[in-house]
């Protein structure tokens, strides 16, 4: 009966939305969920820096936008990560960590996992206050060598692009009743424990 398939392939992938602005905490926490639960990390982020260290053309063409603090347009990240998941499709899930930040991301990673049957399980947002996310990212970027995480200008514009083109993401995970808030100040470990029961109370 093709309802039961439909259900149990539901049920077996884990897809988890990681969300909140930079500095919040994603990248800690996404070590942690994927030692835990054996998903596929999808960082966008990593991705690009990965593209721009081998200086392939997706490179070239995203270190503008990434080096300004800027959103690469959703045309360049929605097939990059579509690849992504048609290689790895016989993952026990995927987190998806800065992915989707617009609400354009969004809606095509639902009309790419809808069409396979393996909808998104769920959001978990981290929220953070701005001053702490800035002081993470000044911190992160004494090792990180990332200018982005190292200039003023750069990281002022990364929250703000967090605010006008990220945050109505949350709405859109909100309106489909996935979405669970999880306020990132505290102990790693925790937040993580927090964290974990959300992603449990998907399944
Ligand atoms: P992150 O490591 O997630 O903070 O991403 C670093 C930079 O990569 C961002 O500031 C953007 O320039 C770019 N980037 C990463 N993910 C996305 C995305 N989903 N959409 C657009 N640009 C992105």
């Amino acid at each position: 009966m093709s309802f039961c398939i439909y259900h149990f392939n539901s049920q077996e992938m884990l897809n988890i939305v990681l969300f909140g602005p930079p500095g919040a905490g994603k990248g800690t926490q996404s070590e942690k969920i994927i030692e835990k639960y054996n998903l596929l990390h999808l960082s966008t982020g990593d991705l690009f820096r990965k593209h721009l260290t081998e200086g392939t053309e997706l490179g070239v063409l995203a270190k503008r936008y990434i080096n300004e603090g800027m959103l690469v347009p959703d045309a360049v990240v929605i097939g990059m990560v579509e690849d992504k998941i048609n290689e790895n499709l016989t993952a026990n899930g995927f987190i998806f960590d800065g992915f989707p930040r617009t609400v354009t991301q969004a809606e095509a990673l639902d009309n790419m996992l809808n069409a396979k049957n393996l909808p998104i399980s769920g959001m978990v947002a981290l929220e953070v206050e701005e001053e702490e996310l800035k002081r993470r990212i000044r911190e992160r970027g004494k090792t990180s060598g990332r200018a982005d995480d190292q200039e003023e200008d750069k990281i002022n514009t990364r929250i703000k692009v967090y605010y006008d083109e990220t945050l109505p993401v949350a709405e859109f995970y909100k309106n489909q009743g996935k979405f669970k808030g999880i306020y990132g100040i505290g102990e790693i470990d925790y937040i993580f424990e927090q964290i974990s029961d959300a992603i449990d109370s998907f399944r």
